[in-house]
């Protein structure tokens, strides 16, 4: 196994400490972004890229090289109590930083790239980060996270699917408000929006996808609290979510004709927006065999992870343009869930994490 020195891994544990006090929201990592490029400035020679509201080390030993990219994200999620670190970003920065101490000083015949991501929970931050795919020409790309439920300091890989794809879709329907004692005089969308939530489960039936795919209510609203009025108004938000990208597109397409017919039927305007997108995150099974076998011959513990997780990753973005892989870190069954306000990234993953992210340059 590739030892981590323990000097390496306080000084990562420490700057965890300091990520994880200044937690910030996906695009606003400015304190962040600070954190870490002083940390890799005194400590390693790496060159570092500053992009707009992210940035890049470079461990740069020849132009003929094999470009590797490894990929850490920053934001933090909004809690109760402002922003906090509830889905361990904080220790995936630590662990990309101690990767490039880890490196510091050393041959690898290759080209390293340490990318400090921006805007996970957005799934914005791929989507600008991945330019530096095509400009740096990286070969490969990796990357983690943490997941609690899962063994501590197991790496948890998959072959295909690692996590969802998924989208916010928001159905604005627009009618005629009326007196309320002459509702047959406007036209409320009440009634549509109604139907299409009961709709969703025969949209939803397993025989017309591949795999799993999910449509969560998320928020509803139609009209307002005045008693005098028929609501003329009215949105519904839904969270779609799939296996495969492909299933998630058909989904779409069921719940916006499906959406537009009741619009139609009363008379009502439809209006579709969509936020939070991201795309599947799927592992190219070949690579994912080879560092299953590379990481035991490591002695670094490993597992197969039966169903994709459901939630969404941005890497997703980078294994589209480029070959790489997603894996987890078992971060411990008695570990509270990730966005929960008990959850905190745990340090004993540090090494494991850093071990897992270097056995991966070397595929
Ligand atoms: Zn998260
Ligand atoms: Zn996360």
């Amino acid at each position: 196994m590739v030892q981590i020195p323990q000097e390496i891994l306080d000084q990562a544990k420490e700057l965890r400490a300091q990520l994880h006090a200044a937690p910030e929201l996906s695009g606003q990592e400015r304190e962040t972004e600070g954190l870490l490029k002083d940390f890799l400035k005194k400590r390693t020679t790496l060159e570092l890229v500053e992009e707009d509201g992210w940035f890049y080390g470079v461990h740069r030993e020849g132009d003929q090289l094999p470009n590797v990219a490894l990929r850490a994200d920053m934001d933090a999620i909004s809690g109760e109590n402002g922003p906090y670190h509830g889905c361990g970003h904080d220790g995936h920065s630590a662990i990309l930083a101690g990767a490039a101490l880890a490196c510091e000083g050393k041959t690898l015949g290759k080209n390293l790239f340490f990318l400090f991501q921006p805007a996970e929970e957005t799934g914005k931050g791929a989507m600008q980060c991945r330019e530096m795919l095509k400009k740096e020409k990286i070969q490969a790309i990796y990357g983690l996270h943490n997941l609690p439920g899962f063994p501590l300091g197991t790496v948890m890989i998959r072959a295909g699917t690692f996590a969802c794809a998924s989208v916010g879709i928001t159905l604005l329907f627009q009618g005629a408000q009326s007196h309320a004692a002459y509702p047959e005089n406007g036209r409320n969308p009440a009634f549509a929006i109604c139907r299409l939530v009961g709709e969703l489960s025969s949209i939803l039936s397993p025989e017309n996808y591949q795999g799993l795919v999910l449509a969560t209510v998320v928020h509803l609203l139609v009209g307002e609290k005045a008693f005098g009025v028929s609501a003329g108004e009215g949105e519904l938000s839904l969270t779609l979510r799939a296996h495969r990208s492909e299933d998630l597109a058909l989904l779409k397409e069921k719940i916006c004709q499906q959406a537009e017919a009741l619009a139609q039927a009363d008379g009502l305007t439809l209006t579709i927006s969509y936020q939070d997108e991201f795309p599947d995150t799927t592992n190219p099974p070949q690579l994912c065999q080879r560092f299953e076998a590379a990481l035991k011959k490591s002695g670094i513990p490993v597992s197969q992870l039966q169903e994709p997780m459901r939630w969404s990753e941005d890497f997703g973005w980078y294994l589209k343009e480029t070959e790489g892989l997603f894996f987890g870190l078992g971060a411990g069954e008695d570990c509270p869930g990730l966005h929960t306000p008990e959850y905190e990234f745990r340090d004993e993953l540090l090494a494991k994490g850093i071990q897992s992210l270097l056995t991966a340059v070397f595929l």
